[in-house]
């Protein structure tokens, strides 16, 4: 019974609500506009219409000059608190939303927007913002203006630019923590499946602290294993990872046998003493033949052409030997590379 109730109840709420929803909105229509909470800074007067408060419209004007001075919110929220100026709530500490909302809210400027807000469950009052469901009326000159409205045009410039060099800074943050992981993406497999283990990252708000950014690494078929072929391993921490990496490195770094390996590799890379001589050899005829083939241009630029075979063939054989010099000097290079990298290791 009593679930029946309720639901009637509530049905008959939902009725009436709209009700008065769609009589505030014909009255908007009409351009009467009933408002029924005065935001800080103003008062409902006689007719229903907005009032500045005095007082309350000082510290509205006082918030507006701050961040045009250059103030950011914390500054101007520990100046208010200094000063003993209580939130619209008359809590002592100012909200960052309140700040944010009365630097953005249009009503300052004098106009209103009618049906921000939508009453989505009537019997808990819950609002949401209107994003299109319901007929909004922007009202300009509806009330007196606290702050003139090129001034808060200004300010929402400044708001504007701000957030941006913000996400900008956010970006750069991002995309080298992208870098600093990047070193392990597409390249660690799931010791349970075998599948790739992929990354992600979340925020935990610490309250005023702010939020820390956690990092952690899971098996793909680790979020499906409810699925047939799905994976019962567990998320790790970037720590964990790293720690483990760092581990690693330094069991390679102690490893006899792997730096027998490095010693041998470099060993087969490195140019031989029969090698060097062959090098030294080729440098010289190199030379040689470069010179001859000065000679041979130079002869038959002078014969009209008559000698081009023998410049066709001292040609080829500059390439050839360009070529086997330049293998000589890659592996040199390689063998550098090599030692290099387990220097750094
Ligand atoms: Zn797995």
């Amino acid at each position: 019974m009593i679930t029946i109730f309720g639901s009637i109840a509530q049905e008959e709420s939902i009725n009436i609500g709209n009700s008065i929803a769609w009589g505030k909105r014909s009255q908007a229509k009409r351009g009467i506009i009933k408002v029924g909470n005065a935001n800080y800074g103003y008062r409902i007067g006689e007719n229903y219409e907005l009032v500045i408060e005095e007082e309350e419209s000082k510290v509205v004007r006082r918030i507006y000059a701050d961040i045009q001075a250059g103030k950011n919110y914390t500054q101007i929220i520990t100046g208010l608190t200094r000063d003993r100026i209580p939130s619209p709530k008359g809590k002592e500490v100012w909200g960052l939303s309140t700040v944010k909302q009365i630097l953005q809210n249009v009503v300052y400027k004098g106009d209103y927007l009618y049906q921000k807000y939508i009453t989505v469950d009537t019997l808990e009052e819950k609002t949401a913002p209107n994003e299109g469901e319901l007929p909004q009326y922007y009202i300009e000159g509806h009330h007196e203006p606290i702050i003139d409205p090129d001034e808060w045009e200004k300010v929402q410039t400044i708001i504007q630019q701000r957030s941006e060099a913000f996400e900008q800074r956010n970006h750069e943050k991002y995309s080298k923590d992208q870098r600093k992981n990047s070193s392990f993406t597409e390249r660690l497999l799931c010791g349970e499946c075998g599948s790739g283990v992929g990354y992600e990252r979340s925020f935990e708000r610490r309250g005023s602290r702010g939020t820390r950014e956690i990092n952690r690494w899971v098996c793909r078929l680790a979020e499906k294993y409810y699925a047939v072929n799905g994976c019962s391993s567990q998320r790790f921490h970037q720590d964990y990872l790293e720690q483990h990496f760092i581990n690693l490195l330094k069991e390679i770094e102690q490893d006899e046998a792997f730096q027998q390996e490095v010693e041998s590799v470099i060993a087969q890379t490195v140019l031989s003493a029969q090698e060097l001589m062959q090098e030294e050899e080729a440098q010289r005829r190199m030379e040689h033949l470069n010179q001859e083939l000065y000679e041979a241009v130079d002869e038959e630029l002078h014969k009209d052409g008559q000698d081009h075979q023998r410049v066709d063939a001292l040609s080829e054989k500059i390439v050839k030997l360009h070529q086997q010099l330049k293998d000589f000097s890659d592996r040199k290079k390689l063998a550098e590379h090599y030692r290099n990298e387990f220097k750094e290791l």
